[in-house]
């Protein structure tokens, strides 16, 4: 049932109708299907309450010209489908307002009119849909201006006109509702997939495929933003570089694949360390770094001397042959002469460089002397 109705609502739409258009094809679709049941249902109420049914022989040949833009969709002429749509609707309703009367309320379907005129050419007709909209304007008035001066053509007999009068202001209402409804949720569906691409092509820019980690081009960006909020707050920022141990002799003795599995378990042993705020990525083939904020330097000394030990503990399985890896570690922080973060970055360099002068495995932190 659901799926039939979605295929009736659906009609003109295939797999390459972009998003938006599809949105407005959805949207005369369900307003002409639901224009004409509703005009249907007015016909049924007026053969029940009324003795003659000039209100019925005119609603019924509405009724099936509200088809037509349907129809020019299912042809996916789509532009012709809402002007048709656009143009018949004004046309109906100054035409109903003037044969029946004031009391039918028909000119106030002028206002979806105008509001859908604005929704449907946005795109395709740029500027010129302000047109569109304010031909609804002077519409409206020359038909208060005609029921001031001239009495309707058909006047309906029995005591129920109200009741269909009633009747045709609910349906403006549910039809303005219907309208602004579906074109809600069109654009709500197309600012979520805008906000979930965004997301992706960011995720995309950011990550290092590889590892998961973030690349460099975001540690930098990231670095030197933390870096002036440091400089303006005077807060606490600690970089750490560390680079694996003797990785050429990991990748010529297993392989390169061996290798990148390494640095993937590098990666998720990182991950499961430190805590979210602090902003660890991979900067080169087996260089990674730590960036840490919100803390002081003990506490740092004492989370990168634990994760020191359980790189050297892990063990990588490869082919049945056990990888055992070590990794040496450079620390600069933030202080008030530093002019810019290539100097925090060149710190930590110099450190990691000294790590590895005396021995692997072991972490440094930057002291001028170095
Ligand atoms: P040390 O750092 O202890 O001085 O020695 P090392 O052997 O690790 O030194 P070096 O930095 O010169 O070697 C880095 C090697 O890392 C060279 C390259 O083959 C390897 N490498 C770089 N990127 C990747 C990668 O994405 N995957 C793999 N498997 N290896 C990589
Ligand atoms: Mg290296
Ligand atoms: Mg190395």
């Amino acid at each position: 049932m659901k799926q039939n109705i979605k295929k009736v609502i659906e009609v003109g739409i295939n797999q390459e109708t972009d998003s938006w258009l599809a949105g407005k094809i959805k949207l005369v679709n369900i307003i002409s299907l639901a224009n004409f049941i509703f005009i249907l249902w007015m016909i049924l109420f007026d053969l029940f309450i009324n003795k003659n049914h000039y209100l019925s022989i005119v609603l019924l040949g509405i009724s099936f010209i509200m088809l037509i833009p349907y129809y020019l969709n299912y042809k996916k002429r789509y532009i012709a489908s809402r002007l048709v749509f656009l143009s018949f609707a004004y046309f109906c309703i100054c035409f109903l307002a003037v044969i029946f009367g004031k009391e039918f309320y028909f000119q106030y379907y002028l206002v979806p009119g105008v509001g859908m005129s604005l929704i449907f050419f946005r795109d395709e007709i740029g500027n010129k849909k302000w047109l569109f909209t304010l031909a609804g304007v002077p519409l409206w008035a020359l038909l208060e201006f005609w029921f001031a001066n001239y009495p309707a053509f058909i006047i309906l007999d029995g005591k129920y006109v109200s009741a269909i009068s009633y009747f045709s202001s609910f349906l403006i209402f549910v039809t303005a509702i219907l309208m602004f409804g579906t074109f809600t949720h069109e654009s709500d569906n197309q600012l979520k997939n805008i906000s979930k691409m965004n997301k992706k092509f960011k995720q995309l820019a950011n990550i290092d495929p590889l590892t998961n980690l973030y690349n460099r081009r975001f540690v930098d960006q990231q670095l030197n933003y933390l870096f002036d909020l440091a400089k303006n707050q005077n807060g606490f920022l600690g970089f750490v570089i560390f680079d694996i141990d003797f990785f050429k002799k990991v990748n010529d003795t297993y392989g390169h694949d061996a290798g990148d599995k390494v640095l993937q378990m590098i990666a998720k042993l990182a991950d499961e360390n430190f805590r979210e705020t602090d902003l660890v990525g991979r900067i080169g083939g087996e260089e990674f770094c730590i960036v840490f904020t919100n803390t002081n330097k003990e506490n740092v000394l004492k989370i990168v001397e634990r994760f020191r030990k359980e790189i050297e503990e892990q063990v990588v399985q490869y082919e049945e042959k056990d990888i055992k890896v070590t990794s040496s570690f450079g620390i600069s922080y933030f202080s008030n002469n530093l002019n810019s973060c290539e100097e925090l970055f060149k710190n930590a360099d110099t450190a990691l460089y000294e790590a590895k002068r005396s021995g692997r495995n072991r972490i440094y932190e930057y002291k001028k002397d170095l």
